[in-house]
């Protein structure tokens, strides 16, 4: 008998796939909707036979909840590295828009509690540090990262009004760089990236002069904050991420030594409006939720070589085809 249902939408993706876990591992039963844009079925593939999982491969936007009992949903589809989001920029905005007003509708009829998977990139390049959740951001409304900052901002104000308006159960958390296994090696986001260079003996590319800042939190740390921001009564919006700032040419270093690789650092080209400093303030999920990160910011890179070892080495050794 399980608790509730939970609605985890992005649940093939790297964050989503975690909570489908976490959530059936805590005795609820879990829908996972995904359009599979940027997921990967073998993020869930070991979930699939556990009687109270569920895969649903749909668009958000289009998504219709026809069993009882649910309790919540957690809002996460949306592509997340800018790789991806570059690439579908018009179906980012729509998700952030219809996805979410779509989700929130469910919530509402359903009286469930929903949750919203948002981003640092609301605070855009900062110009407060590190930055707090009463700061405005500093976005650019057009320029290219603007799909996936902008849909965010929307479905922040969205999730506010339908709690304003229908007094919907909402809680809006801010995302900061999460790291851990089922990245994909190429999404274009600097660990994995980095990570599969130095496995592969490749070149290591660092952006720019590679002393922009940021703060990685270990992916299990990540999906503890979000169950418990989940289950409390509060609204938000509340920051998740670590406080420990890294420079991406110290970072790089760092993997460099991890894997125990001799691969070169090569610089190429910073992307547009790419943001120079970026570090959580948390002293509102520490107060509200009693959450730090605990996982060292070495052993989350640790345990994230290993896996990434471990899939280069099953592709490796795959019988040809
Ligand atoms: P991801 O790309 O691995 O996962 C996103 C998932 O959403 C994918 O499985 C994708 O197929 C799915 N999806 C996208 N559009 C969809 C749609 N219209 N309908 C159904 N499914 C759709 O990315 P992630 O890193 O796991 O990020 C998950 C969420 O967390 C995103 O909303 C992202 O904005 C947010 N977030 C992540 C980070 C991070 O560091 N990973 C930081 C801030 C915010």
């Amino acid at each position: 008998m399980v608790k509730g249902r939970i609605v985890v939408t992005g649940g093939a993706g790297f964050l989503g796939s975690h909570l489908c876990e976490r959530a059936l591992n805590d005795g609820y039963g879990v829908i996972c909707v995904d359009n599979l844009l940027t997921g990967r079925l073998a993020n869930i593939a070991h979930l699939m036979a556990a009687e109270e999982f569920a895969f649903v491969e749909c668009d958000v936007a289009d998504y219709a909840y026809h069993g009882g009992d649910l309790v919540a949903i957690l809002h996460f589809a949306s592509a997340a590295s800018p790789a991806d989001y570059l690439r579908v920029p018009v179906e980012t905005l729509l998700t952030g828009a219809l996805g979410t007003r779509r989700m929130l509708e469910i919530a509402r009829e359903r009286d469930a509690r929903f949750l919203l998977a948002s981003t640092s990139e609301v605070y855009g390049d900062p110009q407060v540090h590190p930055q707090p959740e009463s700061y405005w951001g500093h976005v650019n409304p057009i320029g290219p990262r603007s799909c996936y900052d902008e849909a965010k901002r929307f479905a922040e104000a969205l999730t506010t009004a339908y709690r304003g308006v229908h007094g919907t159960d909402t809680a809006i958390v801010r995302l900061f760089n999460t790291f851990g296994p089922r990245m994909r090696a190429h999404d274009g986001r600097a660990i994995p990236t980095l990570i599969s260079q130095a496995l592969a003996g490749e070149p290591m590319t660092v952006t720019g002069d590679g002393l922009q800042t940021r703060s990685i939190c270990y992916v299990d740390d990540l999906v503890e904050g979000v169950f418990r921001m989940l289950w409390s009564d509060h609204p938000g919006p509340c920051n998740l991420g670590s406080t420990y700032e890294i420079s991406m040419l110290d970072l790089a270093r760092l993997i460099r030594d991890l894997v125990g690789s001799d691969a070169p650092i090569v610089h190429v080209g910073r992307p547009t409006d790419d943001p120079r400093v970026r570090r959580p303030d948390i002293a509102l999920a520490a107060k509200i939720l009693s959450w730090e990160p605990s996982v060292s910011m070495v052993d989350g890179l640790r345990s994230t070589i290993r896996w990434f070892a471990a899939q280069s080495a099953s592709v490796i050794g795959a019988p040809t085809p």
